[in-house]
């Protein structure tokens, strides 16, 4: 008999129709995707794996015999703390294109800063006409904060674009050219050196608040920060005060710790910081929905569940 794949989402109507769309197809040959709400009580009981993307954890509860859920977003910490510790293991979207696509972000917002794009838009805003001493990529130093599936990706791509990169990561790690450091004593070698600082690693218990007034002030004058990762990693106090008195010369922010950001929160008008709309990868519906149908396949062919969190260390 076809499996029934229930779609557990709470996201936007326009999110929820472009992936009730693409996951029907994608999984077509393998099983047949039904939004909870449609779920018969016996399809709820006889799922064994399901599509999630900001579920309802009391629907995922209503699916008592889950296995596994497959996340259609990479980062996964609200589903750590809304799904039971005892409920199904959490497989997070893995998908090459979202390294691909973040990777050009991260080059994309380190040139900006690099140029000196700011600083060149604030002058024309006043008619000033004033060039600056242009450094060689090879003069910076960009550090890479979380060198994961994301991570590294992008540490390679500013690598062969001639930056200076260091890594720092939870484990000790190798990659070709990049110098990399872990640990809390790592991180204060890697800030020390850092002229634009990449956050790329997922929000956790440890890594909440991680970039506090003690880690900003160990960044050189006028370093650069972009947070790609998650709000909650940087101390949104203690940033607006080291971008008011030193030593942050620039922030590029895409994710806040409430979003959309606030109207009256001082970072939209802030002339040392730029806002964007959690825009650095989105995940790509056609290309996650083919990973999607992939992992479900295996799954009922021959019973492999995805690598999944580790719930100890939420990532
Ligand atoms: P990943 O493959 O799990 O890599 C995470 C990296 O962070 C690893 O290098 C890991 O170290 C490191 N890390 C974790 N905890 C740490 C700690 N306490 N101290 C130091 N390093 C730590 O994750 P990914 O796929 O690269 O994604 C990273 C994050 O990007 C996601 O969690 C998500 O929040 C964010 N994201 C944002 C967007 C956006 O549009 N803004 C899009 C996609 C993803 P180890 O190597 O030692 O494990």
């Amino acid at each position: 008999m076809t499996p029934i794949i229930p779609f557990v989402s709470e996201a936007s109507q326009d999110e929820r129709r472009e992936w009730r769309d693409a996951l029907p197809k994608a999984l077509a040959d393998i099983a047949v995707v039904k939004p909870f709400d449609t779920l018969s009580d016996e399809e709820r009981m006889a799922a064994r794996v399901a599509i999630v993307a900001n579920p309802d954890p009391a629907q995922v509860a209503d699916l008592p015999n889950l296995v596994w859920v497959q996340s259609l977003w990479a980062g996964v910490e609200r589903l750590i703390t809304e799904l039971p510790a005892d409920g199904p293991l959490i497989v997070r979207l893995t998908d090459p294109q979202m390294a691909d696509t973040m990777s050009e972000a991260v080059l994309a917002w380190t040139l900006y800063l690099h140029r000196d794009m700011p600083r060149y838009m604030a002058q024309q805003r006043k008619g000033i006409w004033k060039g600056h001493t242009l450094l060689l990529p090879e003069e910076r130093t960009v550090s890479v904060l979380g060198v994961g599936k994301l991570g590294s990706a992008a540490a390679r791509r500013l690598k062969s674009n001639g930056f200076r990169v260091l890594g720092w990561s939870r484990s000790p790690k190798t990659i070709d050219g990049i110098d990399c450091f872990h640990g809390a004593e790592g991180l204060a070698t890697v800030l020390a050196q850092t002229d634009i600082a990449v956050l790329l690693m997922p929000l956790t218990a440890e890594t909440q608040g991680l970039i506090g007034p003690l880690q900003l002030a160990q960044l050189k004058p006028g370093a650069a920060l972009i947070n790609f990762a998650r709000g909650p990693i940087i101390d949104e106090t203690a940033l607006l005060k080291a971008l008011n008195e030193g030593p942050v010369g620039h922030a590029v922010l895409d994710v806040f710790n409430e979003e959309p950001l606030p109207a009256a929160h001082p970072f939209w008008t802030h002339e040392k910081v730029t806002v964007l709309p959690h825009i650095s990868a989105p995940t790509i519906t056609g290309t996650a929905s083919k990973i999607v149908a992939d992992n479900i396949s295996r799954y009922f062919s021959d019973g492999t569940i995805p690598p999944s969190v580790d719930r100890e260390h939420g990532y």
